[in-house]
């Protein structure tokens, strides 16, 4: 055996049960298609201009120090600010929010803050929460929530709670990534009044919460503060995914632990980064832009779901996010991997396949509509050629 296998040996038994991000394994594996269409993820709107100017301004100002391990206190009080105008959440700038690296880093400070036990989740889910439990010791249990129009229901959770011990947390996204459902406030209340009488952290993952179309996005975090963490960010709202800053809301005691290890990970988020989010969460024209892109994906889901329905493609009407999760129709190859690659070959499109975001997620395609209306046009026109070929 080469000395370079050999040091194999070195990795933890937790990072061997953990594999690749199937959507980001396929996304870059079908690049070298020529002529290759892709909506698998992406974003297509821009930063707005002042959050642009801001970061430009934090560099040239030779603000390129260490901050505070939680985040400037500006930003912290723009999140709070944010959460307290758009979902009624009351979080102190000073005490209850941390601003970490992305929502992913949010989750993983939480994550490895608690886990040496089960969390769980419903499924299909978005992929990084089981495998970001494994690399933290952590067991997931999945919940097929496919039956239930993929909402769980408060059978389901007491069902899940009852079956499982050690359950430490649940973590509930809303918006939903993969599905686009959200959750209304009776569907909330009904997990409340399940979740209240335990232990549980509900780790609430609201990074789509800008792009709910119908009604008011609700947050658990109003029902049951004293045990719920939410994980926002500008990444969605705002186009800045790149920027990579997030925001961890909770009660005081709780961000104090999280704060550990937030610090101890990544001692501070980048200035620049925080300055250009600060002016996100604040000014008109971020509002402006946002609203904007939100009418133009609620366009966009409108033409692709139309679409896809008339391409024979079952799909609920997602109310949140930029994702459309699509049920195969029978005539099409039945393994959703297969026929995701069988789309790339014959027509060059790629689309992700559902089984990679768990149990409930098999037989289903998942379409990004954060892409230009050309793009989705194209890719219509594309599935329809490959609808034309199947059923010649
Ligand atoms: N949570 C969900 C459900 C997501 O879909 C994503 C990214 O796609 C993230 C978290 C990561 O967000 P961020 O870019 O802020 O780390």
């Amino acid at each position: 055996m080469s000395k370079e296998a050999k040091m194999m040996d070195i990795f933890s038994a937790e990072l061997k049960t953990v594999t690749p991000s199937p959507i980001h394994t396929f996304s870059e594996a079908v690049d070298h298609v020529p002529n290759i269409l892709k909506l698998t993820i992406g974003t297509s709107t821009h930063t707005v201009k002042v959050s642009k100017q801001a970061a430009v301004a934090a560099i040239s100002s030779d603000d390129s120090h260490y901050s505070v391990s939680a985040g400037t206190l500006a930003l912290r009080q723009a999140a709070s600010q944010f959460l307290k105008r758009h979902y009624d959440l009351n979080y102190r700038a000073t005490t209850d929010i941390l601003i970490t690296i992305g929502a992913t880093e949010a989750l993983y400070v939480v994550l490895a803050s608690i886990l040496d036990e089960n969390d769980e989740i419903p499924t299909p889910a978005y992929p990084v929460y089981a495998q970001m439990t494994r690399i933290n010791g952590g067991q997931p249990v999945l919940i097929d929530v496919s039956d239930d129009d993929f909402v769980l229901t408060p059978e389901k959770l007491k069902q899940t709670i009852a079956t499982h011990h050690h359950i430490k947390a649940i973590i509930i996204n809303n918006p939903s990534n993969p599905t686009g459902i959200t959750y209304s406030e009776t569907q909330i209340k009904a997990l409340v009044s399940v979740l209240k009488d335990t232990n549980i952290l509900i780790i609430s993952d609201e990074i789509y919460s800008e792009l709910t179309y119908n009604g008011q996005h609700e947050s658990i975090a109003r029902y049951l503060p004293e045990q719920t963490v939410v994980i926002n960010g500008v990444s969605k709202a705002y186009a800045m995914t790149g920027y990579r800053i997030g925001v961890l809301a909770g009660p005081t005691l709780l961000i104090n632990e999280f704060n550990k290890v937030h610090s101890f990970i990544i001692m501070t988020p980048s200035n620049p980064a925080m300055a250009a989010a600060k002016v996100a969460f604040s000014s008109q024209e971020s509002l402006v832009s946002t609203a904007k892109m939100k009418q133009d994906y609620q366009h966009r889901r409108d033409y692709l779901v139309k679409a896809l329905k008339q391409l024979e493609f079952e799909c609920i009407v997602p109310n949140g996010a930029f994702y459309v999760f699509a049920k195969v129709p029978d005539d099409f190859i039945q393994d959703d991997v297969a026929f995701a690659n069988d789309l790339v070959d014959k027509v060059q499109l790629a689309v992700v396949a559902g089984s990679g975001f768990g149990p409930g997620g098999a037989g289903y395609i998942r379409v990004s509509y954060a892409a230009a209306m050309s793009k989705l046009e194209e890719a219509v026109a594309r599935l329809t050629c490959y609808a034309g070929i199947i059923r010649k």
